[in-house]
């Protein structure tokens, strides 16, 4: 391992929105003889790339999203990083492209979050979000999987992207265009699956929403994602309304926090339930009261609350009093709690260092 030069940061008091990186990231080569290399701490820097490389044409990269927070003791933990590394297993296997193992994913974060935690200020509503991800090294442009592979772990200080006291965001449904189909990506989290959902984020924006409503690509019908999130709606009120979110049907990522929301959920008293819940549903249980809530969640995001659905077909409805709803609430306050060792964590999710 090469030696560090400033292993102690400054505090980035200002992350603003994915830019605040921190000062190192980790480097591990793979080849079909060797194998993986040891992990290397550097300095964040530049990375020569020539420009013939493999991951840089057909898309052979995938890559993973988790955090690390500084609990109120002091100490950092990171949040689920085995299903994490199993994921990044999923994604990788899915191109085509060498494993990681396990340990050695949560090796490589704990390095990180050791090497760059003087980056994160205390103030709680800010965490490290970490970026591993492996990319196709060889330089060739066959249609062919490549022999060589990098893996890199990067790191930015993130703020609270959700400010209970800001007003909920509104969705705006894609009827034309799929994030994900049958037998495609959907489920994994390769580079691949973002770039195609751009112009559909653009629509949303020229229509004064956040994030897009994804329709599943065969009917048409039925909700998948919001944006780059899972999305939950909320059936009835008070403290035994049902928590309910899209079953997954292999077009949807299976995120860390729609588990880790169901298992609160449940937790505190709310029965859940997994289906298929079609956009007419969802306006037919608006507009009679049925549905009182929706959100949006996910590593990155946490959990925002969904106060409008802007549809270009169907026409727009509202989500509740389009504010955010009481269970969104007290969810968010429970996963922030988890995140920073105040509840009780009886699945040993938080990995503390
Ligand atoms: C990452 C991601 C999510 C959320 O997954 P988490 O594990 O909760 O971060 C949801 N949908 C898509 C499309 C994603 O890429």
């Amino acid at each position: 391992m090469t030696s560090v030069a400033h292993s102690r940061s400054e505090p980035i008091r200002d992350p603003g929105h994915g830019e605040a990186f921190t000062g190192h990231m980790i480097s591990m080569d793979w080849t079909e003889t060797d194998g993986w290399t040891p992990p290397q701490l550097m300095p964040l820097a530049p990375l020569p790339v020539h420009p013939g490389t493999i991951g840089l044409h057909y898309g052979q990269v995938a890559y993973e999203g988790l955090k690390a927070h500084r609990r109120s003791d002091g100490r950092m933990a990171l949040f689920r990083p085995r299903d994490h590394a199993r994921r990044f297993q999923r994604s990788t296997h899915r191109l085509a492209m060498p494993t990681l193992p396990e340990d050695a994913f949560i090796e490589t974060a704990e390095l990180l979050v050791a090497a760059d935690q003087g980056s994160l200020s205390d103030d709680p509503s800010h965490s490290l979000y970490l970026r591993p991800f492996m990319i196709a090294t060889d330089v060739s442009l066959m249609l062919r999987p490549s022999r060589g592979f990098r893996f890199l772990l990067m790191a930015f200080v993130a703020g609270s992207f959700f400010d209970p006291d800001v007003e909920a965001v509104s969705v705006w449904v894609s009827h034309d265009r799929v994030r994900a189909f049958p037998g495609g990506t959907g489920d994994v989290k390769i580079a691949g699956n973002y770039a195609p959902t751009f112009p559909a984020q653009r629509q949303a924006i020229a229509a004064g929403c956040q994030q897009t409503v994804w329709l599943d690509a065969v009917e048409r019908k039925y909700v998948e994602e919001l944006g780059g999130s899972n999305a939950f709606l909320v059936r009835g009120r008070g403290p035994r309304a049902e928590v309910v979110t899209p079953e997954l049907t292999g077009t949807l990522l299976p995120g860390v926090t729609r588990d880790t929301i169901l298992t609160l959920a449940e937790r505190l008293g709310h029965p859940t339930r997994t289906t298929r819940v079609s956009l007419e549903q969802w306006r037919a249980d608006c507009l009679d009261d049925t549905v009182t809530e929706a959100f949006a969640c996910g590593t990155a995001a946490v959990l925002t609350p969904v106060g409008k659905v802007v549809d270009p077909v169907g026409g727009d409805w509202l989500i509740g009093d389009g504010r955010p709803g009481p269970v969104a609430l007290k969810l968010h306050r429970a996963l922030v709690e988890l995140h920073h060792g105040v509840l009780e964590d009886p699945e040993d999710w938080c990995h503390v260092l």
